[in-house]
């Protein structure tokens, strides 16, 4: 009887060459069916067709080659070194190879063994390999494994060598095949506009390709079907949200919002104008807007999103901003009150420092509909706060509240639409991965006239010197922030070295004031702290993380960090933009403790473009950690990867969104598998995700 593929989801345990004691090793692995197995597919080749004849080598190449096992044993020499030796021989000659300090390999290599080494060859009685890298190919006793030149390399684990692994899928590879045929989701046409293959023709050239270039577009089908149904969890997340209930049409004539362009002092770049078209179309549409603002930390997110709340406050609606921190929130109410006030709107001020009358008084101007505008942190989404007519719910530097909170605040505005905005850039592919049920709008452009920010790293030999430009700098008029790492989690450890550092510069500095900021101070102090270094009667201000948001002091020039090497990319691209947002020259200096500076503070001093900062903080973390799967409830990754395969992830966000417009609930003929891969595969992630 021939089996379907729904028998690809036996236990790995039952097929050919496996048994109960192979299977447990395999778990570890993440293979626990057949069809697991079949997608346990090799992390790298090992190319026989770039492999030197041995009989070509000469002293000094580095090379790398094939050969069986002729003779071998363990030499031991005079100074008590025991050294492995093994004559490897191919089609050409002969060639002896010797691990100095290694006797052990006598166990695992054998005679008769097909053997790949990688090293130089020297010269010592004859020639001789001392290889770097070896891999066992084969076993003497095994025919020659695959036919190809080209070996597959398999994810191993302890008591289970990538060569058993090997051996396993090439005795089971044919019949998996064939059952895996039935699991082809893509027609031709559309894997034909992908560049790639059907799933067994896929599997198969991964499995045993006869030449590496087989190999990409193969992976292509893989990598695309991950991220077909990554973009279809999304897509469907994003239709619920859009019709879970009537959106609402924010469509006043253009009068105030046009009044409101008009009073900046400043025009609006083309990005801006551009993002502001995006969200002005999404809030004139009964479709409710889910929208990614994305844009380096400066290019002037607030301005636009200022501009949707005008519109929506025109039509009789209230605009909610929900910030990270009350220094924010603060700043956030001093920018949106000086902005607003040419069109008389007044905002309003909701966080854990509004208390007792005053908060009794927001609380029900809140629920009454009657505060046009309302600023704040999380308290927005406590207990006993209501709005009354919610219109815009815009989420400031988002990814520092968590799924649940941004879930309480989408819930709490109703049938609001809904902004978002990043605190820094993120690349287009990772956006369009870990939001793309979020339309995205993107400001990838600077208000003229910035200079900027000159960025040194230095190791804690140059504090001195560092210090004494800090003082002309002060002498000059400018001011300065000194920024101190979160060390362990703990406000009150970093509060602590953060007050230890004021004594110190205190010292350093008699002649200028200096000031504390850290998040142990009182709403109320912090706010003072804030206010005299804004007004310039403080001059130095000592710091601990909590400036790393959206403050914005145009005078300070110079962002001193402390332990620099403690803290990630975008963090220290965000301090840094903490400055140059004056007229004046800026300046970062990023200390770091050790010997050199780690390539992360490198590539922060090569490059003030918070994109190109994005795109090397993904490639040195990788993809997993910047995934972030877990905490967004998305499935990880396995095949696709952000950067090579783009253009492969926008096509899939294509089709995954028209698939779900034409037939939300995936119930017509030809979408039906497609839903039921997702009620089989994605059940968890849908239900997690769902909250956005
Ligand atoms: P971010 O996008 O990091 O939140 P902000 O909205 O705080 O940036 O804007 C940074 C600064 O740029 C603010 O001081 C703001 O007034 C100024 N700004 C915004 N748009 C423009 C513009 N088009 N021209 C000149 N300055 C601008
Ligand atoms: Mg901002």
């Amino acid at each position: 009887m021939p089996r379907n593929s729904a028998d690809l989801h036996r236990p790995v345990q039952y097929l050919k060459g496996v048994g109960p004691r192979r299977a447990e090793k395999l778990a570890r692995l993440g293979v626990f069916t057949a069809r697991d197995l079949l997608f346990h597919v090799p992390y790298r080749y090992e190319d026989a067709t770039t492999v030197a004849r041995i009989a070509s080598l000469r002293p000094g190449d580095d090379a790398t080659i094939i050969g069986r096992v002729v003779s071998k044993g363990v030499i031991p020499t005079r100074r008590r070194l025991r050294i492995f030796h093994a004559v490897l021989k191919d089609d050409s000659g002969l060639i002896e190879c010797a691990w100095p300090g290694q006797p052990w390999l006598d166990n695992t290599i054998r005679q008769g063994d097909l053997l790949l080494a990688s090293g130089t060859v020297g010269f010592y009685h004859g020639r001789q390999m001392r290889p770097r890298e070896h891999t066992l190919l084969a076993s003497g006793s095994e025919a020659e494994a695959g036919s190809g030149r080209v070996f597959p390399v398999y994810r191993a684990t302890e008591g289970l060598s990538h060569r058993q692994i090997r051996t396993i899928v090439e005795s089971n590879l044919d019949g998996l095949l064939e059952e895996v045929a039935e699991d082809e989701l893509f027609g031709p046409d559309w894997l034909r506009a992908i560049g790639t293959m059907p799933l067994p023709e896929a599997l198969a050239r991964l499995h045993r390709p006869d030449t590496l270039a087989e190999v990409e577009p193969a992976m292509r089908r893989l990598a695309y079907e991950e991220l077909f149904f990554l973009q279809l969890l999304h897509a469907r997340a994003r239709y619920r949200y859009r019709s879970r209930e009537a959106g609402l049409s924010h469509a006043a004539p253009p009068e105030l919002t046009e009044r409101f362009l008009r009073s900046l002092p400043y025009r609006l770049t083309a990005a801006q104008k551009r993002a502001w078209e995006e969200i002005r179309a999404d809030l004139e549409s009964p479709a409710r807007m889910y929208r990614l603002l994305q844009g380096d930390v400066g290019c002037g997110k607030t301005v636009v999103a200022a501009a949707a709340m005008v519109r929506v406050v025109d039509c009789g609606r209230q605009a909610i901003l929900m910030a990270p921190t009350e220094l924010l929130a603060e700043q956030h109410l001093r920018t949106l009150a000086e902005l607003l006030q040419p069109v008389g709107i007044e905002p309003t001020l909701l966080t854990g420092s509004v208390t007792g009358q005053r908060r009794s008084g927001v609380l029900e101007e809140t629920r009454e509909g009657r505060a046009p505008v309302v600023i704040g942190t999380h308290a927005l989404i406590q207990e006993g706060v209501e709005f009354g007519s919610p219109g815009l719910v815009v989420i400031d530097e988002q990814h520092r509240f968590g799924v649940e909170q941004r879930r309480a605040l989408r819930d709490a505005g109703g049938a609001a639409d809904t902004l978002v905005m990043s605190a820094t850039p993120i690349p287009r592919s990772l956006a369009l991965a870990v939001y793309g049920d979020l339309d995205l709008s993107v400001i990838d452009e600077m208000p003229p006239g910035r200079k900027s920010v000159i960025t040194g790293i230095r190791g804690t030999g140059d504090r001195a010197a560092a210090f004494e430009f800090l003082r002309g700098q002060l002498a000059a008029g400018r001011q300065a922030y000194v920024v101190y790492p979160l060390i362990d989690e703990s406000d009150a450890v970093e509060a602590a070295a953060a007050t230890r550092a004021l004594d110190e510069l205190s010292g350093l500095f008699p002649e200028f004031r200096l000031d504390l900021l850290h998040g142990r101070l009182g709403g109320a102090d912090k706010e003072e702290a804030m206010r005299r270094f804004l007004s310039g009667e403080t001059h130095l201000l000592v710091a601990t993380t909590v400036i790393e948001v959206g403050i914005d002091v145009p005078n300070a020039t110079v962002m001193l960090i402390e332990h620099a090497d403690r803290f990630g990319l975008a963090q220290l691209h965000q301090l840094r933009g903490r400055v140059g947002r004056g007229g004046d020259q800026s300046y970062c200096v990023a200390f770091y403790t050790g010997d050199a500076p780690p390539d992360r503070l490198r590539a922060f001093a090569a490059t003030n473009d918070g994109f190109e900062i994005a795109r090397e903080d993904l490639r040195l973390r990788g993809q997993g950690n910047l995934f972030g799967a877990e905490q967004h409830g998305l499935p990880a990754l396995r095949f696709a990867d952000l950067e090579r395969d783009h253009k492969l992830l926008e096509h899939a966000r294509e089709k995954a969104r028209a698939m779900v417009e034409a037939d939300p609930e995936l119930s017509s003929r030809p979408h039906r598998p497609f839903g039921r891969v997702l009620e089989e595969r994605y059940a968890d992630h849908a239900a997690l995700y769902a909250v956005g």
